[in-house]
């Protein structure tokens, strides 16, 4: 593994072997650390490729940046592992927007804010990790203090993100709207985004969950998304994605009946695995929701729809829609009168389109939903130290792969989670409670890892 230079190296060695608190504060900091970043200067080098051959192998760098100063109310932290999000995949392919120009607008913000007004954006958004410093500000963590982190960067300052931080009107995710993401050796992250490690998992288990995870809370489970009771039915697309593989577990963790939506008879498996029993196989079904780029097809929603009553004997209660312009007339069709169709994302397209009359006629809901607030977060998290929700973990990359690792979510080639190892020289490493392992069981923790071989 490429090692940045001796300071770093000297961390890595001793979170390895266990060094307390005191030892790691102790330790001189490095001037600069390797990780993850695409460069400003290169924004319009896919200019006239298509979206799915833009290549983020060519746009991430993996080099050495310097380290930011460190805020009174920011840890730095010592990065284990990290994850590919699918925003990782759009800020290196610079859709819908290149990312510098939200770090500008946050540098304008104040002084320290300034910082992330660099010429190379350091990207990811999710970390597992060990604290190193802290600033003066910060009361609740300390040097040693074994984290995962999530990714909503609020300005505590603002009254607007006193209710449900979400709303905040400065709310950004770190790592994407913000610099000095997690896919690197050393991060800078707010107090206010740490969360306690679960103690049953490795460093790359812990670092795939943060920001899927509580996506998927808030979506299904939180009193700002669709309220999932027992015995409701959600339909879920992309069931063996990212944060469709956290709605299935939520829905089968609050009593609920998952339908998963996916493109393969070996996700279908998974999916059967994971303990779904209703599974649609889109491309085998053959749904051509659009007949043509401007023309949706009813008869092929009247279809889907069908093939959910068949499934579960009724229209779900719930849709847990992502992939937007392809989907979503068919998803605001299928659900139930009175139900609800939760939303976070547009995959394939965000202008969409839905028939307005099974909306209104049918006492419908269209919820919007965007990342969790720390509350919800948290809860994410613990329940994921209580061994009640598992991580996704599938493919394990080293950062030096971080571009093949990002093509690969983009292609929509892997199952769950794609691990990113930093300073974790290896996979298996971090378990703090092996016996709290044993009980949860290892074949729920290595699911998706197993099937991904
Ligand atoms: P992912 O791991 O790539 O999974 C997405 C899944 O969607 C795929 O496994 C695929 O499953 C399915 N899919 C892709 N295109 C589709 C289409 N045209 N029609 C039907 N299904 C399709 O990505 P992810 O991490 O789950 O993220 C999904 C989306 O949510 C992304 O756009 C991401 O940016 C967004 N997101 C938003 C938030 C937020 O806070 N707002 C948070 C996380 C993610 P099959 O091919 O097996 O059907």
């Amino acid at each position: 593994m490429t090692t940045s230079n001796s300071e770093v190296s000297a961390i890595r060695a001793a979170i390895l072997e266990g060094a307390p608190g005191e030892e790691l504060a102790s330790l001189a900091l490095p001037e600069s650390f390797r990780a993850a970043y695409v460069r400003r200067d290169e924004v319009a080098m896919f200019e006239g490729v298509p979206s799915a051959e833009k290549d983020p192998r060519k746009s991430l760098h993996v080099d050495e940046v310097a380290r930011p100063e460190l805020a009174p109310d920011e840890v730095y932290l010592a990065v284990m592992a990290s994850s590919i999000n699918f925003n990782t995949v759009w800020t290196s392919i610079f859709e819908p927007l290149p990312t510098f120009g939200f770090l500008d607008r946050l540098a304008r913000e104040s002084e320290w804010a300034a910082r992330h007004r660099r010429d190379e954006h350091i990207i990811g958004s999710d970390a597992s990790g060990v604290v190193l410093r802290v600033g003066s500000a910060v009361r609740n963590w300390k040097p040693g203090d074994h984290v995962t982190v999530h990714c909503n960067h609020v300005d505590d300052q603002d009254p607007s993100a006193h209710d449900d931080s979400m709303l905040a009107t400065n709310q950004r995710i770190w790592g994407f709207e913000t610099n000095f993401g997690g896919l690197a050796e050393l991060s800078v992250v707010k107090a206010n985004q740490l969360m306690p490690k679960p103690t049953h998992l490795t460093w790359e288990e812990s670092a795939v969950n943060a920001l899927c995870n509580s996506t998927s809370y808030r979506m299904i489970v939180s009193d700002n998304g669709a309220r999932m009771k027992q015995g409701d039915s959600v339909l879920v697309w992309g069931a063996t994605g990212g944060i469709g593989g956290y709605a299935i577990q939520y829905v089968l963790n609050g009593g609920g009946t998952p339908v998963g939506v996916v493109s393969s008879p070996e996700r279908a498996a998974l999916l059967n695995a994971m303990g779904c029993e209703a599974v649609i196989d889109r491309r085998a079904e053959q749904y051509a929701f659009w007949k043509d780029e401007h023309t949706q097809d009813e008869t092929e929603w009247r279809r889907f729809g069908g093939r959910i009553r068949e499934l579960i004997g009724e229209d779900p209660d719930i849709v847990f829609e992502h992939p937007g312009r392809s989907t979503l007339g068919a998803s605001i069709f299928a659900v139930k009168r009175g139900g609800t169709v939760v939303t976070c994302a547009a995959t394939s397209g965000y202008m969409v389109e839905f028939d307005n009359r099974h909306f209104w006629m049918k006492l419908k809901r269209l919820l919007s939903s965007h990342f969790a607030n720390y509350a919800e977060s948290w809860a994410a998290n613990r329940l994921i130290d209580q061994g009640r929700i598992h991580p996704l973990l599938s493919t394990v990359h080293p950062l030096d792969d971080v571009g093949e690792a990002a093509r690969s979510v983009h292609r929509n080639e892997v199952e769950g989670k794609v691990g990113v190892l930093c300073l974790a020289p290896e996979e298996g490493l971090g378990i703090a409670d092996p016996a709290k392992r044993e009980r949860i069981g290892e074949d729920k923790i290595t699911l998706f890892r197993r099937h991904a071989g």
